[in-house]
């Protein structure tokens, strides 16, 4: 964890003060490894499931939660896992675990749900007679995963570096924050499907720059992206109720504006609002009027204000975009308007505004800036460190 793993590392310290610091490329400052090795990271696949489809190719061992070997064999077609209130079943074989451990040995591959992984895939019982699987990977493969599904391959490879140190940052801090939980990220924070996003070109993107994180003030910090921000990023506090540091606090963005989603209108329908907000227990009828209070910097609203024949309810604004659908409704950076059936949605940029602006760092490597000043631009006063 890096806490404990940046001792020499205090807070406000200049870099230059720092041990035998050399620099390795265009502003990355190298330490010498301050992590021994990649660090691994635990990824929640898929939860409260009842079925599965699990395949193997290769050879693979099965452990129990105890590294006991329980099984060693040899590819393994199409299988449904299932689970009991005491075991775990996959294809007709039962096992009396309340964990298993599938590692693919000698560069195998792991499929499931026809997503390929590569590591190790953990499949863990719950109590509800459904079960989780977790895909323990270094964060290497991981970025690369990431990086495949968050930006389109053929990107220029300047901001696809970007992304990619971006990635890792957040996936290091959630590592370190979540580091006594089951699992440390999962598929609502960031888009991975294992395998299938990854390409040569890619991983030889992502290899470049291997173990570089941004840190501020010798602490490394959740990075966060989004697709397009619309005119100016957005302060987190704003979105996430979070204390504000200055590479979260939104800067001008005039990069992304050959988004389509720099400017968007759409209309959704009272009905669709109302059930979704229904299936989280929220209770909204003949909605009146939507808007958004209190927006930051980059305007994206804070909180909204839902006045229906309920009364008016406030809401997290972001919270309220998610329910919605992040697919309808694409910040909460909107105006809105009563068409007595629906509710037109005029808004800027895709996204909760906050960190990166993926367009925007498209539109900067097109014309030439460098993924660190990409990176130095989004995230104002960050230091870029190769830690492993
Ligand atoms: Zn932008």
């Amino acid at each position: 964890m890096i806490a404990t793993l940046l001792p020499t590392m205090s807070i406000g310290m200049p870099l230059s003060c720092q041990r035998g610091t050399t620099e390795i490329q265009d502003g990355v400052l190298d330490y010498g490894p301050l992590l021994d090795k990649t660090p691994i990271v635990r990824v929640l696949l898929i939860n409260d499931a009842k079925d599965a489809q699990l395949a193997i190719r290769g050879s693979y061992q099965i452990t129990g939660s105890l590294t006991n070997i329980i099984e060693q064999g040899q590819g393994l077609q199409n299988a449904t896992i299932s689970v009991t209130n005491s075991s775990i079943k996959i294809g007709n074989k039962n096992y009396d675990n309340s964990e298993l451990r599938i590692t693919s040995l000698r560069d195998g591959e792991i499929e499931l749900n026809k997503v390929r992984y590569r590591g190790e895939i953990r499949i863990l019982l719950q109590f509800n007679n459904k079960f989780s699987v977790i895909n323990e990977i270094d964060l290497e493969s991981f970025v690369a995963g990431v990086l495949g599904s968050e930006m389109m391959p053929s990107w220029n490879e300047e901001a696809l570096r970007a992304q990619a140190v971006t990635a890792r940052t957040y996936a290091l801090y959630k590592k370190k924050k979540r580091r006594d939980e089951v699992y440390h990220l999962d598929m609502l924070e960031l888009a991975y499907r294992g395998m299938a996003g990854e390409t040569t070109r890619l991983n030889k993107i992502v290899q470049e720059t291997k173990g570089v994180v941004m840190v501020y003030n010798w602490n490394i910090f959740p990075a966060y992206f989004h697709s397009t921000c619309g005119g100016h990023t957005e302060d987190s506090n704003h979105v996430f109720g979070k204390d504000s540091i200055p590479p979260l606090s939104g800067v001008v963005c005039n990069y992304c504006n050959n988004s389509k989603y720099s400017r968007w209108s759409t209309d959704i329908n009272k009905s669709d609002i109302e059930k979704r907000l229904r299936e989280s227990n929220i209770y909204v009828s003949n909605i009146n009027t939507i808007k958004t209070l209190d927006p930051g910097v980059g305007n994206h609203g804070s909180r909204v204000e839902i006045i229906s024949a309920n009364g008016s309810k406030e809401m997290n604004a972001n919270d309220f975009r998610l329910l919605v659908g992040p697919n309808y409704l694409y910040s909460t950076a909107f105006n809105s308007r009563n068409n007595g059936k629906s509710i037109t949605f005029s808004g800027r940029g895709w996204g909760h505004g906050v960190g990166l602006c993926q367009y925007g760092a498209q539109a900067m490597a097109e014309k030439g800036f460098k993924w660190t000043a990409i990176l130095e631009y989004y995230y104002p006063k960050i230091n870029l460190v190769r830690v492993y």
